[in-house]
């Protein structure tokens, strides 16, 4: 089978890995901080904090905005349910916003929408969520300035699109939003094996972060708010969690974070070669904004929803038969039994269902090769009779 997506590990990966586990430090040794320094100045940005996954990235993200209980946070209804569940860690109210038909990410005219009628009803959310699906940026230009109007705060969940760019500013480096979070799993652009990073300008927020990383406990001496007991001394200021990153972990992501570019234009070099094999089949290839250089985690592809045509759930399972590990990224949040429970209705965001019914991610990876790249694109065009 071709997978979806798949890693890239060279020997010097391995070898960055096991240096740590002859060292010291497993955890809390100095990985943490220097991968947290490369990424901050990789992406531009004047803080990093790295956690055991972009999952808990978000969380924590949420928490130093402040985001709690009667609060409500928004993202789109296309992305891993993560983006969604941190609101609900907090024990905020989730929403979402439809998405736009061209780029597949949250749409401008309908976050100015929701906002007007949510001021009036008085349920402004005090989070919105930008994920740059794909790995290509959001609107952020436009999403921000609404944003402003409304005092919104945005956390961008960019974990798809590390080395990317928006606007020829890298990804990551917060100028339109608060925090960014980047997740390191292995399906995604680079890896540490599960791992994530927020990125901010913001100290304030940099410090919560890492207060609530590691159990909201400190011994910095200049966090510290009691006098000391005696050099032992560490203190609880909140109730925090366990979500550190290992040095272990770290170490891999310092390696691989080396390839950061290379992963990222071969990416951009076959996905440009999909676009130009695809373009005689009845199938969308993925629209690019010129503001855009994409990081492409994911090519998808839509196969049009047309009764006389085979449809997308025709073509999977064809491709799946033909040993292509075809996905399809996501099911729309709101359908999922846990947040239908919440009252949402299947077409409170026509965009996403019907992108939904039509979205086909095909395998992208570094490591993927031309002659296997030209083995999917000709099963794909016998999945589609053409
Ligand atoms: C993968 C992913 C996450 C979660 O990342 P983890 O590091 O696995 O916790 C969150 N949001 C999006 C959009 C993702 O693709």
């Amino acid at each position: 089978m071709i997978p979806y997506g798949k890693q890239d590990i060279e020997q010097h990966d391995i070898d960055a890995v096991v240096e740590v586990l002859k060292s010291d430090f497993l955890t809390q040794g100095p990985y943490v901080p220097k991968l947290e320094k490369l990424i901050a100045s990789n992406v531009n940005a004047a803080e990093a904090v790295a956690t055991n996954s972009a999952t808990s990235a978000l969380h924590v993200a949420c928490l130093s905005l402040g985001l709690s209980k009667g609060d409500y946070i928004w993202t789109s209804p296309i992305s891993f349910v993560a983006s969604a569940n941190c609101g609900l860690y907090c024990g905020a109210c989730v929403d979402f916003i439809d998405i736009d038909s061209e780029t597949y990410n949250i749409c401008p005219h309908a976050l100015a929408k929701k906002l007007e009628s949510a001021k009036l009803d008085n349920r402004l959310p005090k989070i919105l969520v930008a994920v740059h699906l794909t790995g290509q940026s959001c609107n952020m230009e436009q999403i921000r300035r609404l944003c402003n109007i409304y005092g919104v705060r945005i956390i961008e969940d960019a974990s798809h699109a590390i080395g990317g760019r928006y606007q020829d500013y890298p990804i990551g480096c917060c100028r339109y939003c608060d925090i960014t979070v980047f997740s390191f799993h292995p399906v995604k652009i680079i890896t540490t094996g599960e791992g994530g990073m927020a990125t901010t300008n913001n100290l304030e927020l940099a410090n919560r972060m890492r207060l609530l990383r590691s159990h909201g406990i400190t011994r910095r001496n200049e966090d510290l708010t009691n006098e000391r007991d005696g050099p032992w001394y560490y203190e609880q200021q909140e109730l925090g969690y366990n979500y550190r990153m290992t040095d272990i972990h770290a170490a891999l992501g310092i390696s691989q974070l080396k390839r950061l570019q290379e992963f990222v234009s071969r990416r951009n070099e076959l996905a440009l070669r999909y676009d130009k094999l695809l373009s005689d089949l009845p199938v969308l290839t993925p629209w690019q904004h010129p503001d855009c250089y994409s990081a492409r985690h994911l090519y998808i592809v839509r196969i049009p929803n047309d009764s006389s045509k085979i449809s997308r759930d025709e073509v999977f399972l064809e491709m799946i038969n033909q040993g292509i590990s075809v996905n399809v990224h996501y099911i729309p949040i709101h359908t999922q039994p846990f947040y239908k429970k919440m009252g949402f209705q299947e077409n409170d965001f026509p965009n996403s269902i019907k992108y939904y019914q039509e979205a086909i991610t095909l395998p992208l990876f570094p490591s993927l090769t031309e002659k296997e790249q030209n083995y999917i694109v000709s099963s794909l065009k016998r999945a589609l009779n053409q």
